[in-house]
Formats: structure tokens, sequence, C-alpha cells
């Protein structure tokens, strides 16, 4: 599995050398009842953690990423009963911040679920983690140059542990954990080339479930798309729709261009409003490049003169084909490079010398 060059460790399979301690738990069964006993071990028995690089920082209290533990009754975690956010740095400086921390706020309104920190102090902490994990990892050959260096924070909010069961009630009080890791966008190669994308769903498949214009832990759809799509060799899903519209990608939106405009879903479709293609709707505007928000077929997508993703890891990425069909002439066309040079400038990052160059 790519784990963004981690490896699984299994710390598994060597007996413990401590004693395992078993206590009886409250829960009304007998002693002898072995599936109700709690085993308890100062070894990490079976506790299968990444080797990640990275910091984290759980309700405030920042470790090593290799330490960071949650409950296995947090909601999070049973129900996927939580919002999130991913950020990144340019030259170490968080991009578009507040806009991410607004998103985070909305989703969490739009399930119930009441953030346990101000706007502020969500800035402050996770400003923290992007300081502790400054230690810079080893420079990877591959990587698009303005991605070198920099860090990408996830900011996950639970409902928080309780008792089992569905109902929110029993969550006890929301958990926050910040995740900050080395960026790892696509490689400068996928800019250079573009890459390819797979169509997930459409009639007569199953539907997503959830609010789309809220960023939750609820991600199995997202996940068997991406699942397919790698089966294909595609770098990312696109979801359609009921009637077949390619909606947003499993974590990006998508754009077509047709003689010289940009065509786009709006919002309305059901999408989530990403901040990167909020940047891009400005930046065109400014280029005045004419935008038409409206439903796109997926037979529009592949009869369109080009396509690109939109993300905060991915900036503005060339689609060169969707499914089995190139798009244009398979190659980056002239209004994708032209959007992600102006993304370039707007983000910062890779004007340092020897660096970085500002566009691809
Ligand atoms: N759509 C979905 C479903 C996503 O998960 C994401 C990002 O992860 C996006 C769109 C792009 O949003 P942003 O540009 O804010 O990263």
């Amino acid at each position: 599995m790519d784990l963004h060059n981690g490896h699984w460790s299994h710390r598994v399979g060597e007996p413990a050398s401590d004693p395992l301690v078993t206590r009886t738990p409250h829960c009304g069964h007998s002693a002898s009842d072995s599936t109700c006993h709690l085993l308890v071990s100062s070894s990490d028995l079976e506790v299968k953690i990444p080797t990640v690089n990275g910091i984290v920082s759980i309700d405030g209290m920042v470790v090593p990423a290799g330490e960071a533990r949650v409950s296995v009754f947090d909601r999070g975690f049973l129900y996927g009963d939580s919002v999130y956010e991913v950020v990144r740095t340019y030259d170490l400086a968080l991009f578009e911040l507040g806009l991410h921390l607004a998103r985070l706020a909305s989703s969490a309104e739009r399930i119930a679920l009441s953030l346990p920190w101000t706007a502020d102090r969500f800035d402050r902490e996770v400003r923290r983690v992007v300081e502790a994990s400054r230690e810079a990892d080893a420079p990877d050959p591959a990587a698009a140059p303005w991605n070198l260096g920099e860090c990408s924070v996830r900011i996950v909010v639970t409902r928080g542990s309780g008792e089992l069961g569905l109902d929110p009630g029993l969550a006890v009080e929301p958990t926050v954990v910040l995740i900050a890791v080395p960026l790892r966008g696509p490689p400068l190669a996928a800019y250079r080339e573009g890459v390819a994308a797979w169509p997930f769903g459409g009639p007569g498949a199953p539907r997503r479930g959830g609010d789309p214009a809220a960023k939750t832990g609820e991600h199995l759809f997202h996940v068997l798309a991406v699942r397919e799509a790698r089966a294909h060799g595609a770098q990312e899903a696109l979801l359609l729709d009921g009637a077949g519209s390619v909606t947003e990608g499993a974590s990006s939106n998508v754009f077509a261009v047709r003689g010289g405009a940009l065509e786009t879903p709006p919002l309305g479709v059901g999408i989530l409003a990403g901040v990167t293609r909020a940047v891009v709707l400005d930046i065109a505007g400014r280029l005045g490049i004419p935008v038409r928000e409206r439903p796109l077929p997926l037979a529009g997508l592949e009869s369109a003169d080009e396509a690109f993703l939109t993300s905060t890891v991915r900036e503005v990425l060339p689609v060169v084909r969707v499914g089995d069909r190139p798009i244009g002439p398979a190659a980056p066309g002239p209004v994708t490079r032209r959007i992600h040079a102006a993304f370039r400038e707007a983000a910062g990052g890779g004007h340092k010398p020897g660096k970085a160059p500002a566009s691809v």
C-alpha cells in the first residue's frame, strides 16, 4: 500500500516481555467469560502504527506521529462522526487558513457538532504543529518544486468518545486532532504530462451518503471510488450523480475548458465548496476567462478541449484522459497552464533562490 513513502510497522508476533494484566470490567459477565476481559499491556502489543514522519496534536497536546493515540470509543473511528480540513503551507506559511477554518465551522454546523475551540485557538494550534514539524524529511527528487519542504495539516474534530451507540448524545466531548506531515503533492511530471481520471457511480449505482457540502469523515464511497480509479491507473475518481453528470472528484473539484471558457458544476449540484475552486474562479475573473457554472455531463467533459482538477494539495492539475478517452490532444492545454501559472503566483512558494520555479 502506498502510504506516501511511509510503511506499516507491525509490532506483533513477539511475545510480550511484560505480563499481561487481566482485569474484569464492569459488564455483568462472569470473570471466566474471557470475551469480556480487558487485556492491558504496557508494550503496545498488536497496535499497528504506520511509520509516518510528522507531528500530531491531540486536544492541544503535541506528540510525535508514532505516539499519537485516540480512543477506540471515539465516534470518528466508529462512525466517521467527524469533520475535517486539509491545509497546506507555502514557504511554511499557511495558505487560506481563514477560509479552511470557516469551512470547518460550516461543516460542523451542518452535522450539529459544536466545535470545542474558537477560530483563534484553531489558528494558534495549527501554527504550533507546523512549527513543531519543521524538521524537513528527505527531499523527493520527483516532487513539484513548490512542495519541497512544505507540510500539510489535517484538522480533525470528532464528536468524541462515549458508550457504544449511534445516538450522538452518548459523546462526552469532541476530540481535536491536528496531523502535520510533509506535503506529498503530485510529482512534477503529473503537471507536465497530465493525469487520468476515472468516472465512478452514475445511473443505477449506489449513491454517496451524507451532505456533500460538509467535509465529514464519512468517506467510504470516496475510498471505493479511488480504489476503482487506481485499479485503472487513474490519479483521481470522478463522482457521477444519478443522471450521469460529473459532480466533483473524490477529493477535488473538476473543471472543463471549452472554447476558451471554464465549465464547472455549480455548488447546487451537491459538491464541496473547494477553497482552490474559489481561488481559481477568482483568477479566471481577473484574467477575463469566462466561467460557466452548470452541470457537467460525462460526455461534456470527454468532449472538452481541456480539463483540470483543483484541490489544496494538487493546486491545478491537468487531466488528459477520462476513463478510456483522451481529452483534446491528451496533453495539458494552454488555458489550464495559464490558470495554474496565475495560481502559482497567487499562492507564492517556490520563489526562494535555489528552491523552485514559480510555475511548471
Ligand atoms: N471536493 C472534495 C470531495 C474534497 O474532499 C476536496 C478536498 O479534499 C475538494 C473538493 C477540494 O477542496 P479544496 O480545494 O478546499 O482542497
